[in-house]
């Protein structure tokens, strides 16, 4: 049903992964009022283009090719947001969501990030949906099929108030960006495929819940891609890609520990 990665595989995605996470970073360090969505997109860009990696979401067919190699999604945009003339100001809320492939092999990644202080509420989206990812992560760890940790997820976040939103999955990933099996945040997107799957050493998911402050429906805007909330109120979106080994979880787009550091910094960048 879909393909599990051999530990030397996982190494070389951790790799991956590691480029994703530097790229992310970089972006991060930009983000401040006045900045434009398309000058971060450039500094993902940049990254990519030092360490030799592959822009995995530039090109993306839809309605028209994605035109950038980030998405980057404000405040009521959910995801699939394009980089563009949008200035950023305070008090802003936005996902930088992005992917390489170095070497064959393909990592996936987004972070939430802040322009200044948040509003409380937003400020409790935020925190609850890093919650979740992280609670996803943990019980992958122990559970024995996707469902369980679909459930806790939702779960979560009904306690915390806010709506899941259901109309984008997360991915198996490897060779390619998107591989089986498709991975819903939601319990009742699984009831509806019936595609519950085994979780089990050699798995590779991107794993990306979607938290909105208010309804969960969505719409597109006319630019073909960008997907917002109807009701116009925030949502957030986190992601990581997760790789589970025999001694557990391993976030293969976390932050790099000391002894991969150096490898990082062969590219020049500061770690
Ligand atoms: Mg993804």
């Amino acid at each position: 049903m879909y393909q599990l990665k051999t530990p030397e595989q996982l190494t070389r995605m951790r790799r991956a992964g590691l480029v994703v996470w530097q790229a992310l970073r970089e972006a991060g360090r930009g983000v401040r009022p006045g900045v434009t969505t398309a000058e971060l997109d450039q500094v993902i860009r940049d990254v990519f283009q030092r360490c030799d990696a592959e822009p995995l979401f530039e090109g993306r067919p839809g309605r028209t090719r994605f035109p950038a190699v980030s998405c980057i999604s404000v405040n009521e945009e959910i995801v699939h947001g394009v980089p563009g003339p949008r200035r950023l100001k305070p008090g802003d809320l936005l996902t930088i969501d992005t992917g390489c492939r170095l070497e064959g092999w393909c990592a996936d990644a987004a972070v939430l990030l802040a322009v200044g202080p948040l509003s409380s509420r937003m400020e409790q989206l935020a925190q609850a949906t890093r919650e979740t990812l992280q609670l996803a992560i943990d019980r992958m760890g122990r559970a024995a099929r996707w469902g369980e940790v679909a459930r806790a997820m939702a779960a979560h976040v009904r306690r915390r108030g806010f709506s899941l939103v259901e109309g984008y999955v997360g991915h198996g990933i490897g060779r390619q960006l998107h591989e089986r099996p498709d991975v819903p945040n939601h319990p009742a997107q699984l009831a509806r495929t019936g595609a519950d799957f085994p979780l089990q050493p050699g798995l590779v998911l991107a794993v990306e819940p979607i938290l909105a402050l208010g309804g969960k429906q969505i719409r597109v805007r006319e630019d073909g891609w960008t997907v917002v909330t109807a009701d116009g109120l925030p949502a957030a979106h986190v992601e990581h890609t997760v790789a589970l080994t025999p001694k557990g979880t391993w976030v293969l787009t976390g932050p790099p520990e000391p002894q991969e550091r150096d490898w990082l910094r062969r590219f020049g960048f500061t770690v």
